[in-house]
């Protein structure tokens, strides 16, 4: 089955498709595992804007360096630390004295919190559906234990919106496996009812391959050919029809992780957010209820509101949509490389540029 997904996808000869791989682990892994070379020039795969380092807006980059200045600790994943903001990364905030700590889990954040009572702590919470579970599990916990020096600068994605906003931008999306494990399938059906279509993908070269094909084979379908054979009727009766179809069914299921979803919503409400270099989409976020304001940095240390935009030399917002590949980006490889990342996508090993600069 492997080597017939393979053999389809380096002969195919049918119309141009054009697959937007949502998710920068998917990215990576495509790159990584070299399935951009078996693909025959007919079939271009886009990525899209599911790192979540990439999509953190300059605006999040200054609060917490704000923060820090405050003499607040800030926990966060490695990736974030040499993210630019407008006037310099959480580096250049630890260089000058800040007290930057990378940690690996939103609990490693708490846990510190409770072990340095003298210091407030701050984790700086990015990610998507996958990720928030966990950033309500650390103020749940630190709830439940009583540890009052700790908070979340939240700045959580969710997909569905991004999906719609960017639907114009290809065929098919290529669904990230581990954002549906949490939500389930409910939306990439309903978005095929409206005309999006999409695969839900797994992380093995096997699950890749295969995804991407079964992805082709339905987006040339809806194209009205079927086998290179082209049939005006059929592309009129699928003229804007759209397809779902779940690759990644040994962990993805319909109904999704209902547990991590009533945590979420317990302690969560949707929130509009900025998207580096895509801008403010409305209900794209989470953020803490009310209820939790003792927990949420933003109410806790009144932090003022930035609104500076990127570089402007840097074009991680086209890239993120889809719009340019990031060696059109003048600044590629030249002035931005991964020792000096200009923007977002050249920084975390999930972002495009930082993908395409490694692999290509
Ligand atoms: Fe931004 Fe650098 Fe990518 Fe250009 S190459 S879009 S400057 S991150």
């Amino acid at each position: 089955m492997l080597n017939e997904a393979i053999e389809y996808l380096k002969s195919y000869d049918g119309p141009q498709i054009n697959i937007m791989e949502v998710c920068g682990t998917h990215t990576h892994e495509i790159f990584r595992k070299g399935i951009r070379k078996i693909l025959s020039p007919k079939i271009k795969l886009i990525s899209g804007p599911g790192c979540p380092v990439c999509v953190t807006p300059v605006s999040f980059i200054d609060e917490a360096r704000y923060l820090a200045e405050q003499g607040v600790t800030i926990c966060t994943f490695g990736d974030l630390v040499r993210v630019p903001g407008s006037d310099g990364s959480l580096a250049d905030s630890r260089a000058a004295g800040g007290k930057i700590k990378v940690c690996y889990s939103p609990m490693d954040a708490m846990e510190y919190a409770k072990e340095h009572t003298d210091e407030e702590v701050v984790f700086l919470s990015v990610g998507f559906e996958t990720t928030t579970p966990s950033d309500v599990l650390s103020v749940k916990t630190a709830m439940d234990e009583g540890v009052s020096n700790f908070s979340l600068l939240t700045a959580n994605k969710t997909m569905p919106n991004a999906y719609l906003v960017l639907k114009d931008s290809m065929d098919c999306y290529l669904y990230p496996g581990h954002v549906h494990a949490i939500i389930g399938t409910g939306i990439c059906e309903e978005l095929a009812a409206n005309g999006v279509s999409g695969v839900v993908a797994g992380f093995t070269d096997k699950e890749l391959v295969l995804a991407i094909a079964v992805a082709v084979k339905n987006a040339a379908k809806r194209k009205g050919y079927v086998d290179g054979v082209y049939s005006e009727d059929l592309a009129k009766e699928n003229e804007n029809k759209g397809f779902f179809v779940n690759c990644y069914p040994r962990v993805v299921k319909a109904e999704g992780s209902p547990k991590a979803v009533k945590l979420v919503d317990e302690f969560m409400e949707p929130s509009d957010e900025i998207w580096r270099g895509i801008g403010l989409l409305e209900k794209s976020g989470m953020k803490l209820k009310e209820k939790y304001k003792a927990y949420d940095a933003r109410v806790k240390y009144n932090i003022p509101a930035f609104t500076a935009q990127g570089n402007k030399g840097c074009r991680c917002g086209d890239v993120l949509q889809g719009k340019i590949l990031p060696s059109d980006c003048p600044l590629f490889g030249k002035a931005c490389n991964p020792d000096h990342p200009v923007g977002a996508c050249m920084v975390s090993d999930e972002g495009a540029c930082s993908a395409f600069y490694m692999y290509n």
